[in-house]
């Protein structure tokens, strides 16, 4: 990696590139408190309306989605803040593309998402593991730094290298079915006392299926977790069916 990249990705990360919108990089003047600009408030697409009461993307109809209805997620309920569509799905793509300071952004919306939720007692944070592999490429996970952000703002606890993906499985363009049976078995738990007994929050960066959130919830559960929730920064809404 050249200098030049790396300066540069130091001031994203580091924010010291002036107060600008982290949308669309217009300048904006109450930066932190306001991440946005006017114009990308307005744009981006909050999962606000209605939503699927099990995995919470953004529906058409009341109650569950299709994907629900027909086979039951295993976590107790899913949140996220916006729909995987528009600017909110260029920002994510961005933050994953290595501009990290992204996340701060996201995690706040994501905590103010769970703060909707009534949890029986104080839940962990962990995060959706990536593989070793794509680790080496990308250089973090996208999904570890939202947790830890999480964490801070909310005062939970995050526990670090809780789950870890040992398939690879790119899951790109497969169905709601294919994906179920390539995803399973493909993450372990690896601290299982730390999950004993406990509240779990999982968290990721988009929803597509439910899947990865899914069998997370399953195989904590098989851990000895108590409840599992999942949290991510976008969803997919229901596709028309
Ligand atoms: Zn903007
Ligand atoms: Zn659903």
């Amino acid at each position: 990696m050249g200098v030049f990249t790396k300066v540069k990705e130091w001031l994203l990360n580091n924010n010291t590139a002036g107060f600008t919108c982290d949308g669309c990089g217009r300048e904006v003047f109450e930066y932190p408190s306001q991440r946005l600009c006017e114009h990308c408030q307005k744009t981006v697409f909050k999962n606000e309306k209605r939503q699927c009461e099990k995995c919470g993307r953004a529906l058409r109809a009341e109650g569950l989605c299709l994907g629900c209805k027909k086979e039951p997620p295993a976590f107790e309920r899913a949140v996220s803040p916006f729909i995987y569509h528009g600017d909110a799905a260029r920002m994510i793509n961005r933050f994953k593309q290595g501009e990290r300071y992204l996340a701060a952004f996201f995690a706040e919306e994501m905590a103010k998402k769970l703060s909707e939720l009534s949890f029986l007692e104080p839940p962990i944070l962990v995060a959706v593991p990536i593989t070793e592999r794509k680790k080496k490429t990308r250089r973090f996970n996208q999904a570890e730094d939202l947790a830890k952000r999480i964490a801070a703002l909310t005062g939970y606890e995050y526990a670090a290298d809780v789950l870890v993906k040992i398939g690879d499985g790119d899951q790109k363009k497969r169905t709601a079915q294919e994906r179920r049976e390539r995803i399973r078995g493909s993450i372990r738990v690896r601290k299982r006392k730390l999950c004993d007994n406990r509240v779990v929050i999982v968290v990721d960066d988009i929803m597509t299926t439910g899947a990865t959130g899914g069998e997370c919830a399953r195989i904590l559960k098989n851990a000895g977790a108590r409840a599992v929730y999942f949290v991510t920064a976008c969803s997919l809404p229901q596709r028309e069916e």
